[in-house]
């Protein structure tokens, strides 16, 4: 198969014909024409997956496609941004016509529950790797950022932490992961609708907002940083995957720290919290309020136990101030 008959593939395949007044010209030319609704921004990222660093060997053709889309959803989900269009630049070590249909059927999954229309790419021989940046639009004034939250806002999480930092435990320890670990950490599903939503219909419900890629309380001191605050997290409060025989202070400290989360941490002002809370529904996750926004502190977070008493955090677990 030459380059030409893979790229008509992927065209076929993951979103590359499919009809959007919003497109002027796509797949074919030299570069892609795409008009943006008046009022809005265009919002961009890119996220870029490595074999054997960003996926583990064992995950199909479909498993990358659907988690290079995933990531990049996950990003314009923390803006508050409407996914459109993405451009794919792919680096494959063989032209593979098997591997290349598996893998436009996971970013398909995706493409076609957000009609997202591919645009165009790159293509080149050499060891896998797989490039998505995907655009939006967002009302310039709506958009959600890692500055603006204020002292006394809410900070909230959706869904459980920590199932996919367990997988990847397991599988280090070459232990079964627990189904619920693995499913999120294979199938990461990002968290487009609430983000959306946080954005608000008239006006914005969220100050602030990150997608949970690196562990909550990292992804969280980037959003202290940018808005000049610290945050209270109550331990207990901390959603976590429902799985059997768990050790509690393991699954908090994957909560905590583990990665590849992608959920959405969030900051709300007190008004508008019983309007977040309605939309858990309506957005398909659990809605969890985990802590509060205070003034700034260092370091930025502290973590406090049932009494109020706050939990010193290390690399590998976390004790008691004594
Ligand atoms: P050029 O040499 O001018 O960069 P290419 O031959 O690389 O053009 O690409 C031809 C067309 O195919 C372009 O519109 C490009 O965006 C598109 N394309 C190339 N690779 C991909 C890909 N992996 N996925 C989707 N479209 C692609
Ligand atoms: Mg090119």
């Amino acid at each position: 198969m030459n380059e030409f008959a893979l790229i008509e593939r992927l065209r076929g395949g993951a979103g590359g014909s499919r009809q959007d007044d919003s497109v002027v010209l796509g797949i074919g030319d030299d570069a892609a024409l795409i008009s943006v609704a008046a009022g809005s921004a265009l919002a961009v990222c890119t996220d870029t997956l490595v074999a054997g660093r960003h996926f583990p060997a064992d995950f199909t053709a479909t498993d990358i496609g659907f988690r290079a889309l995933a990531v990049n959803l996950s990003d314009l989900a923390a803006m508050g941004a409407r996914p459109r269009w993405y451009q794919l630049a792919l680096t494959l070590p063989e032209a593979d016509a098997v591997w290349l249909d598996g893998f436009a059927a996971g970013l398909a999954l995706l493409a076609d529950r957000y009609s997202l229309v591919l645009t165009g790419g790159d293509l080149t021989a050499g060891p896998l790797s797989v490039t998505v940046t995907l655009m939006g639009e967002v009302m310039a004034d709506r958009s959600l950022t890692r500055a603006g939250a204020k002292p006394g806002d809410r900070i909230f999480v959706s869904g459980a932490l920590g199932g996919p930092a367990r997988a990847l435990a397991a599988r280090a320890g070459a232990r079964v992961p627990e189904p619920a670990c693995e499913t999120r950490f294979r199938r990461p599903l990002p968290r487009v609708e609430l983000g959306l939503a946080l954005a608000g219909v008239d006006v914005r419900l969220a100050s602030a907002a990150i997608d949970i890629s690196d562990g909550l309380l990292q992804d969280l001191t980037h959003i202290c940083r940018a808005s000049d605050v610290g945050m209270r997290l109550d331990l207990r409060r901390l959603p976590l995957p429902s799985v059997q025989n768990t050790d509690l202070d393991a699954a908090q400290m994957a909560a905590l720290t583990g990665g590849d989360d992608y959920e959405l941490a969030f900051t709300v002002p007190a008004a508008h919290v019983s309007s977040v809370l309605a939309l858990a529904d309506a957005c398909c996750t659990g809605l969890s309020e985990i802590g509060e926004v205070i003034e700034r502190r260092s370091p930025e977070i502290v973590v406090v136990d049932d009494n109020g008493t706050p939990l010193q955090i290390q690399g590998s677990g976390f004790q008691h101030f004594i």
